[in-house]
């Protein structure tokens, strides 16, 4: 069994690399893909370490993208997986990530800003103190929550932090097809992540998401049919698009530990995942045909 899509503490994730692949060897895994938020971080740590303890280590990223004019993931992004099977991904790829890191960090900081003018009283350092490199609204939220401004994480959002609410500050985002192509021109296999995203049995949105990419000359290359969030109906819907728009599968439990609990690694929810390394194998094999 195998597991490819898993976030340790260099995103928001709570292992570290190296408790991660202790994780996998544990349980048997044959391979183990990082696919932190917007960084490599993790995935550059646990290398040498996979290496010694001969586990197949694959680079993998998961990014958050824009596609306008959505109606079912309210405003959220659209989250996509790259995975760097064979070789690692271009330095150029690694120079973009680091653009979208420092994005992320001017948002924190105008954010901080606009919430001072609004008369609250946080610093940058205690939301990074809980946040770290992924420090996000999540974060705000909770020291909001902490401080006493708000009375849940939930207020916090929906009066100063939400996208239309009185502190939002917008970060920069690539759009979906972007991501894609990025991706691609870096040497990496492209899926869309849990699509349970766009709302469940909604497969007109996630049909014309997939066509849409590819009329833009970003063709994805994958779906991720098997997750935790995943209901059995679920996977034999996905299942479905891919034969329709011939696509290849890509599966994973989205381990992030504490951050998730219930959420085990190479198994989801309750055992309703299990992935076999054929699935890795039908990506490499999609990944040379297309060169
Ligand atoms: P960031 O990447 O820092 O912009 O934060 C995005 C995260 O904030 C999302 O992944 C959600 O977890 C959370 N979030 C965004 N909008 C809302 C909202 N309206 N209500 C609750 N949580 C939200
Ligand atoms: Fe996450
Ligand atoms: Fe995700
Ligand atoms: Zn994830």
């Amino acid at each position: 069994m195998i597991d490819l899509h898993t976030h340790t503490n260099q995103s928001d994730g709570t292992c570290t690399p190296e408790q991660l692949i202790n994780k996998a060897l544990e349980i048997g895994l044959e391979a183990l893909a990082i696919s932190d938020h917007d960084t490599f971080a993790g995935y550059d740590q646990a290398v040498p370490l996979a290496a010694q303890a001969g586990l197949e280590l694959i680079c993998g990223i998961e990014l958050s993208t824009r596609v306008d004019g959505l109606s079912s993931t309210r405003g959220r992004s659209v989250h996509l997986l790259g995975y760097f099977l064979d070789q690692g991904p271009s330095q150029q790829f690694r120079t973009w990530l680091l653009e979208i890191q420092e994005n992320r960090r001017e948002r924190n900081r105008d954010l901080i800003a606009k919430l001072q003018s609004l008369g609250i009283s946080i610093g940058l350092e205690e939301v990074q103190t809980i946040g770290g490199n992924l420090t996000g609204r999540p974060h705000f939220a909770k020291i909001l929550l902490q401080k006493g401004y708000v009375s849940s994480v939930q207020k916090a959002f929906d009066i100063y932090l939400a996208d239309s609410a009185k502190a939002h500050v917008e970060r920069v985002e690539p759009n979906l097809p972007d991501g894609i192509r990025r991706i691609r021109e870096a040497g990496g296999f492209t899926s869309l992540a849990h699509p349970i995203r766009f709302g469940k049995g909604n497969l007109d949105e996630v049909d014309r998401v997939i066509m849409r990419c590819l009329a833009e000359g970003a063709p994805l290359d994958a779906i991720e049919v098997y997750h935790s969030d995943h209901g059995a109906d679920d996977c034999q819907a996905y299942l479905a698009l891919c034969e329709q728009h011939g696509l290849a599968v890509t599966a994973g439990s989205d381990f992030h530990g504490d951050t998730k609990p219930g959420i085990e690694l190479g198994s989801g929810r309750n055992g309703n995942v299990s992935i076999p390394k054929r699935i890795l194998d039908a990506m490499r094999a999609g990944l040379r045909s297309r060169l």
